[in-house]
C-alpha cells in the first residue's frame, strides 16, 4: 500500500512562485517527501518523460482533448488542423517537450499509503477549467484546451503527477538515482500505526 509517486512542478508554477504552496499541500496531507531537486530539463529527458511511443499516453491525451472540444462545441479540425487522435497526441507531445524544457522545474518523489491516487486528487483534473476548487489546478488556473490550443501551447496546469503504479515506477527511475531518494520517519506514520 505504501507507494512512491513522481511530481513535477512545471515551468508555469515555477514562474509564478508557487513551489512552496504546492509542496505545502502535499506535506499537509502527510505525504513524505523522499526526493526533491531542481532540474533544467533537456530535450532528451523531456522526450523520455513524454514518450511518443506510449500509445496509452498519446491517445489518452488526444481523446481527452477531443471530448473536451466536443463538449464545448469547438471544431478540433478547425482549431488543431486535424481530428486524428494520433496526430493530435503527437502535436501535444511536441508542445509539452518544448514547455518542459523552457525553464527549470522542481521534481519531487512523494511517499505514502495510496500516494499515487492521493497526489492526483490533490493536483485535480487535467483541465484547470474543470478541476475542483481546493485542488492545485482548480485553485491556481482557469486554463482549458480550447484556450491553450488557440495559442499552440499545452495547457498550463502547474503540475505533473504519475498516473498509475507502472508510470510512477518508470518516472521515479527516470528522474532519480537510487542514492537521491531518502528514507526517514515522519510523525504521520507514528500516528497511523500506533
Ligand atoms: P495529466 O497531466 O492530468 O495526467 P495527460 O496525461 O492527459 O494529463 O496530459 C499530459 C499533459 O498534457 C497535461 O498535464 C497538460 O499539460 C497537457 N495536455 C493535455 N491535454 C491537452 C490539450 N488538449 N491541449 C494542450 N495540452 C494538453
Amino acid at each position: 500500500m505504501i507507494e512512491k509517486t513522481l511530481v513535477i512542478i512545471k515551468p508555469d508554477a515555477m514562474q509564478r512562485s508557487l513551489v512552496g504552496e504546492i509542496i505545502g499541500r502535499f506535506e499537509k496531507v502527510g505525504l513524505k517527501l523522499v526526493g526533491a531537486k531542481m532540474v533544467q530539463v533537456d530535450k532528451s529527458l523531456a522526450d523520455k518523460h513524454y514518450p511518443k511511443d506510449r500509445e496509452e499516453f498519446i491517445l489518452g491525451m488526444a481523446n481527452k482533448t477531443l471530448d473536451n472540444y466536443k463538449e464545448q462545441d469547438l471544431d478540433a479540425k478547425e482549431q488543431l488542423g486535424t481530428d486524428d487522435p494520433k496526430e493530435i497526441g503527437l502535436m501535444l507531445q511536441g508542445w509539452l517537450v518544448e514547455f518542459l524544457t523552457s525553464s527549470p522545474v522542481m521534481v519531487l518523489v512523494l511517499e505514502g499509503p495510496h500516494a499515487i491516487e492521493v497526489v492526483r486528487k490533490i493536483c485535480g483534473f487535467t483541465l484547470p477549467s474543470k478541476a475542483d476548487p481546493g485542488t492545485i489546478r482548480g485553485d491556481y488556473s482557469f486554463d482549458s484546451s480550447g484556450y491553450a490550443n488557440t495559442a499552440n501551447r499545452p495547457i498550463r496546469n502547474l503540475v505533473h503527477a504519475s498516473g498509475n503504479q507502472e508510470e510512477a515506477q518508470l518516472e521515479v527511475d527516470l528522474w532519480f538515482k537510487p542514492e537521491e531518494l531518502f528514507d526517514y520517519e515522519t510523525i504521520h506514520y507514528k500516528h497511523m500505526t500506533q
